[in-house]
């Protein structure tokens, strides 16, 4: 298994009850999954377990066979480069080009002013207007991104992922602020790539028809409790 989670419990300071509680699951490449559940059941935070930008309370996140809970910060970030994340607000650094925002995802651990400063080798020149290609910008390379569409900006935000050749992709909420046909857009480029590098695909999503139409799993947090885990044909009306 490629990520394997037992009794994973999460309860934030000052909290009474658990963001998260005794959550078992275990995913593996191939997969992608969508997590449903209502604002506060804890998706987000099952999500920022995975990447330690939230340590547990209790329980084990196993990422191919290494403990991640116990691991240090050294070697987290190690760990965390096969990790990516794509996030509802995109992230990107608006004034700058599509080009350069794109660069700037090929190395997480490397000091940012070098990013900055446009310090990047013709390797990862290459990489870069390859992710463009595969997210389909590559038109608007030169572009500030603060110009760009919604859409256009997640593809942005997907084209600085790629660059870490990640085998593990977050999304937290990647189309929230997106109308249903951009959504919809995004979800398939996610999936053609998920399909493309045989990736583990990890996403919140509110709306439960993208679910049902590009998740080939999906599982769902209620109040912190893991209350399904199926395929999507299995989901029913009332969840
Ligand atoms: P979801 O992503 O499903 O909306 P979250 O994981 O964000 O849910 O939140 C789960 C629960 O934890 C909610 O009750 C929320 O209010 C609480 N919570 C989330 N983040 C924090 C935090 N940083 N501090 C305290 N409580 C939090
Ligand atoms: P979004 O997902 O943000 O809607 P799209 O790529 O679907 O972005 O399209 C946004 C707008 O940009 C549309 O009007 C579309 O016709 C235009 N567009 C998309 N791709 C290109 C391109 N490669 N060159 C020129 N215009 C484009």
């Amino acid at each position: 298994m490629m990520l394997e989670i037992s009794d994973l419990t999460v309860t934030y300071p000052k909290a009474t009850e658990p963001a998260l509680d005794q959550v078992n699951v275990s995913m593996n490449k191939g997969e992608f999954i969508c997590i449903l559940g209502r604002s506060g059941a804890g998706k987000s935070t099952f999500i920022r377990c995975i990447n330690r930008l939230i340590k547990p309370s209790a329980g084990s996140i196993q990422w191919n066979g290494t403990e991640l809970t116990s691991l240090s910060e050294r070697a987290m970030r190690e760990v965390r480069s096969e990790m990516v994340m794509i996030f509802q607000h995109f992230n990107l650094i608006p004034r700058m080009s599509v080009f350069q925002n794109t660069l700037t995802g090929s190395f997480g651990s490397r000091p940012a002013y070098k990013n900055l400063l446009g310090l990047f080798d013709e390797k990862e020149l290459k990489s870069a207007n390859q992710a463009l290609q595969e997210v389909e910008l590559d038109r608007f390379r030169d572009q500030r991104v603060e110009a760009l569409s919604g859409g256009q900006k997640q593809r942005v935000g997907i084209a600085r992922a790629l660059m870490q050749k990640p085998s593990l992709v977050l999304g937290d909420e990647p189309v929230a602020s997106l109308d249903p046909t951009t959504s919809e857009r995004i979800f398939q480029l996610l999936r053609n790539i998920h399909d493309e590098r045989n990736l583990l695909t990890l996403i919140n999503v509110h709306d439960v028809e993208l679910a049902k139409k590009f998740a080939t799993r999906i599982i769902a947090f209620k109040e912190g409790k893991l209350i399904f885990d199926d395929q999507p044909s299995a989901l029913t009306d009332e969840m």
